[in-house]
């Protein structure tokens, strides 16, 4: 291989930090799909670029890598094309990392409640949707509570839209401090919130909604010069007593939470309900 331009190692050396991978000149030898030769020129030497780790290449890292593998064959990689496709190639590393960054900030932003900082609905929808796929797989439990804050109407009406802002805020607080690090709080929409619980039978999520529950009633928010005082109803499901090849969709799921939240406002509000069919027959819906 005659001696290479010390700009042509330098645009290499980019290439494969942008690309993420270890690559090297290749000469005769290179043609297999772990690299790529540059194109055929008579009399002139054939020069390649491999993969060290022999990776093959995907179709735009290979049109990508031949451009410049062709631009060291032809000769083209005068010192100011050179520095100019160094350039171009910290341009795109640069891009790389911000659009990296704004992604990142974008799937936080888009995955969370503006008002409460709980995940919103969208989130914890999909997030039910997978751990419903894992217990599927390991015959584990998990629970989904779905709290409604009870006649929130009113307290809109009487003490303005800022109060009820104040009072989803301090729910959307209790429900976050009574949850454990790997469970899944998120504000469904309005006034209804919800807590997705892992590896959690519904016994076991009862004196967590009923702990959650005597938070709420417990609480005081504050509203201009008055203090207001709020409860709320809440319903449960869970994976129990359903045959895995009957286990439904997360909507499915939120809906049997939402009918055992629904049963509890029925019996007085201020209480926790869970679901099951013969309950829910019961209160004369179907099941
Ligand atoms: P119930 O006990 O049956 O649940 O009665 P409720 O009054 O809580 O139920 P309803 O669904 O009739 O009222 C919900 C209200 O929630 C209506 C809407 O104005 C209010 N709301 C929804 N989103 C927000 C919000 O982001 N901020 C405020 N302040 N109010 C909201
Ligand atoms: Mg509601
Ligand atoms: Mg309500």
């Amino acid at each position: 291989m005659r001696s290479i331009d010390p700009q042509v190692t330098r645009v290499l050396d980019a290439t494969a930090k942008l690309l993420g991978r270890r690559l090297a000149l290749a000469g005769e030898d290179a043609e297999n799909g772990c690299s790529i030769v540059s194109r055929m020129k008579p009399g002139v030497p054939r020069v390649g670029i491999r993969d060290l780790d022999g990776r093959p290449f995907s179709e735009e890292e290979r049109d990508f890598v031949k451009e410049i593998a062709d631009l060291m064959l032809n000769d083209l990689v005068a010192s100011d094309e050179a520095l100019a496709l160094e350039q171009r190639l910290r341009m795109l590393e640069k891009e790389k990392v911000e659009l990296s960054m704004k992604n990142r900030a974008l799937a936080e932003i888009s995955s969370r409640d503006a008002l409460t900082g709980l995940f919103n609905r969208w989130y914890v929808l999909e997030k039910i949707e997978a751990e419903m796929n894992r217990c599927l797989r390991h015959g584990s439990p998990m629970s989904l509570l779905m709290l409604d804050i009870d006649h929130f109407r009113q307290i809109n009406e009487s003490h303005g839209h800022s109060a009820g802002d104040q009072v989803l805020q301090t729910v959307g607080r209790l429900l976050r401090e009574s949850c454990r690090i790997y469970d899944i709080p998120g504000r469904y929409g309005g006034e209804e919130f919800c807590l997705m619980l892992p590896e959690t039978t519904l016994e076991k999520t009862l004196p967590v909604a009923e702990r959650l529950r005597q938070r709420v009633e417990a609480a005081h928010v504050a509203a201009g010069d008055s203090m207001l005082r709020i409860t709320a109803s809440i319903g449960l499901a869970g994976l129990e007593n359903v045959p895995d090849e009957a286990i439904f969709g997360a909507t499915a799921l939120v809906e049997r939470a939402d009918r055992a939240m629904g049963s509890a406002k029925d019996r007085g509000r201020n209480r926790v309900e869970a679901w099951s069919s013969g309950a829910m027959a019961r209160h004369g819906e179907p099941t």
